[in-house]
């Protein structure tokens, strides 16, 4: 009997587990992750081509069958099991990580491994199949999002194979891709915590222009306090600016971030919500709020215009861009976090 809870879909289509493996460009000296090993069909020919293969599944049952089959054969000795969640347990070295995964811990899984260190060189990862679309998904595209830009700011991301629910036992209710991902290296050198706060604001209301976003009360005051923090640190004492880096501290920063980022949460539908608020906040605008706060809005309009951003759009924004605009308002020393 099959888990629900566990997400326990068990590939039934040899041809398609010798496809993904074939994919995977696995090499006779790599160590492989396997999550979910499950029943262990993946896993057996993993093991057919891999140095050895490391396979972390959760449901005891699971781990007891697994024993079981590989017990006695030439590859036992090469196969480690770890029994228990995979989110929760430090991963051991691997080379590369090839997994028919339960999809619902598909976001802090995949930035639980970008967040390991060393890095491993690919990972080859069966997905729901929107989920597929969210990571690969290009400027312009309906799916393009935060876990798009988020991910391919790590790694670049490209999809492989569209997968039907018939090739599970019991078949799940949606279609599957599986998709390759391969950190960047090295990482491009900026604070994912700016970063992550700059792709959350612009994507909040990703068709709404960057410069009706900014000119949002709520974010200028946001932007404000944070700058007059900046300047008075500066100012009382000579603060070595935090360098500008993704650390592996921020990247798990990002994997605590991206879980509460639910597959079905449609920006869309919020900014309808949000039309109204924003007309009024910039009739308020309008009226001023003194000297200060004028001046610090013009600051941050001009930086947009320099950029040429005040036009944009979140939706058509590429990874070069969101640097880009980040590294203008930073050189002016407005910070988002
Ligand atoms: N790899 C097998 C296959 O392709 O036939 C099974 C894949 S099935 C979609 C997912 C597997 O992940 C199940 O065996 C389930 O018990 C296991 N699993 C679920 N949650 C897990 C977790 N948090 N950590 C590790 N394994 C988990």
């Amino acid at each position: 009997p099959f888990e629900k809870s566990k997400g326990q879909h068990i590939l039934k289509n040899p041809m398609l587990v010798e496809t993904i493996v074939h994919k995977s460009g696995i090499k006779p000296t790599d160590v492989v992750l396997e999550i979910g090993p499950g029943t262990g069909n993946l896993t057996k020919k993993l093991l057919e081509v891999a140095k050895s293969v490391v396979a972390v599944e959760l449901d005891p049952r699971m781990v007891l069958e697994l024993n079981r089959r590989f017990q006695g054969t030439p590859h036992s000795s090469r196969l480690k099991l770890i029994e228990g969640d995979v989110l929760k347990c430090e991963l051991p070295y691997f080379d590369m990580c090839v997994a028919n995964i339960p999809y619902q811990i598909s976001s802090p899984l995949t930035f639980k491994l970008l967040a390991h260190r060393p890095a491993f060189r690919c990972a080859v990862i069966m997905f729901q199949r929107e989920f597929a679309m969210r990571l690969v998904a290009n400027p312009g595209d309906a799916l393009y999002c935060r876990l798009s830009v988020n991910t391919q700011l790590l790694a670049r991301v490209s999809h492989l194979l569209k997968v039907g629910r018939n090739n599970f036992r019991p078949p799940p209710k949606v279609d599957s891709s599986v998709v390759r991902i391969e950190p960047r290296r090295p990482l491009p050198p900026v604070s994912f915590k700016e970063w992550d706060g700059l792709v959350r604001l612009c994507f909040n209301r990703k068709n709404k222009t960057l410069g009706s976003i900014f000119r949002q009360k709520s974010v200028l005051s946001l932007l404000e306090r944070n700058y007059k923090t900046l300047q008075a640190l500066q100012a009382t004492q000579k603060v070595q600016m935090e360098e500008d880096k993704v650390s592996s501290e921020d990247v798990t920063v990002l994997a605590e971030m991206i879980e509460e980022l639910s597959m079905g949460d449609d920006d869309d539908e919020k900014e309808v919500e949000e039309e109204e608020e924003e007309e009024m906040e910039e009739d308020i605008d309008l009226v001023g709020e003194g000297g200060e706060s004028c001046s610090f809005k013009e600051k941050v309009l001009r930086v947009l215009k320099q950029g040429d951003f005040a036009e944009k759009r979140a939706a058509k924004l590429t990874q070069v861009d969101f640097l880009y605009l980040l590294s203008l308002l930073n050189k002016a020393g407005i910070h988002l976090s």
